[in-house]
């Protein structure tokens, strides 16, 4: 469902010289699995992960998701691509910490055509589903852990096919990683989403369908690893 091939993405350093973040042969990730991409600190992950969704455009390749390729697309169109496509989670969530959980699982359907009651109903579904805090006021007031599940449950306000993690586990405790561990993994198994994470968890890791290896921005084969 996912091909991207060729990808070439350089970023510049403070004295304007450019330097090569990605440089990516082929990747692949279905649906129905959870594919890992692992790899140190530095490594390209985070900037892969917005390059595949359009956020960050990329100097060459194809991003072909089903039959379209969002390289070349302008914008806009890849904007509005990404919001009928894509759930997105950040690695620092970029909630906003005035708002109660509920309303920054509302975000994204500011800026959509669909009935706020049905929005408002499926939102409380996945505070239900996430266990997500209903009677916290303000975001701010939350764990990390809690955070990032209003993080994942905002993702999936739309149902969107893809869902996309930037080291959705980082810094939660074992329990509230292992929570959020299974929600991934049954989004992909039950659900038939294509969940591409980006992670050094090993617990993360070790669930995974498919793991890949990002050094240097390049994916190498990962040993031991069925
Ligand atoms: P990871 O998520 O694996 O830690 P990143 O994708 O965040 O890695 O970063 C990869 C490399 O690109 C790092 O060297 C980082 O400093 C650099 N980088 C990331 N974003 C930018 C940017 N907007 N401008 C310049 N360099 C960046
Ligand atoms: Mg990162």
């Amino acid at each position: 469902m996912l091909r991207a091939e060729g990808l070439r993405l350089s970023f510049r350093d403070a004295e304007g010289r450019g330097f090569p973040v990605l440089d990516i042969a082929t990747l692949t990730a279905e649906a129905g699995a959870l594919t890992v991409v692992t790899g140190p600190s530095g490594s390209g992950k985070s900037t892969l992960l917005h390059a595949l969704c359009g956020l960050q455009p990329v100097d060459a390749g194809a991003i072909r998701w089903q039959d379209t390729d969002i390289a070349p697309l302008s914008e806009g169109a890849r904007d509005r691509w990404r919001r009928q496509t894509v759930g997105l989670v950040f690695q620092e969530f970029h909630l906003i910490d005035e708002l109660s959980p509920l309303d920054n699982i509302l975000v994204p359907a500011w800026f959509s055509r669909f009935r706020a009651g049905e929005m408002r109903h499926r939102a409380a579904e996945l505070m239900r589903a996430y266990a997500v805090p209903t009677q916290r006021r303000r975001v701010a007031d939350l764990s990390r852990g809690e955070r990032q599940r209003v993080a994942l449950a905002r993702a999936l306000l739309f149902d969107p096919p893809v869902i996309l993690a930037d080291e959705p586990t980082a810094s939660l405790d074992r329990d509230a990683g292992a929570a959020v561990i299974e929600g991934l993994c049954a989004l992909a198994r039950d659900r038939g989403r294509l969940v591409l994470a980006v992670s050094h968890d090993p617990g993360l890791i070790a669930a995974a369908d498919v793991v890949l290896r990002l050094d240097h921005g390049r994916l190498t084969p990962v040993e031991g690893i069925a």
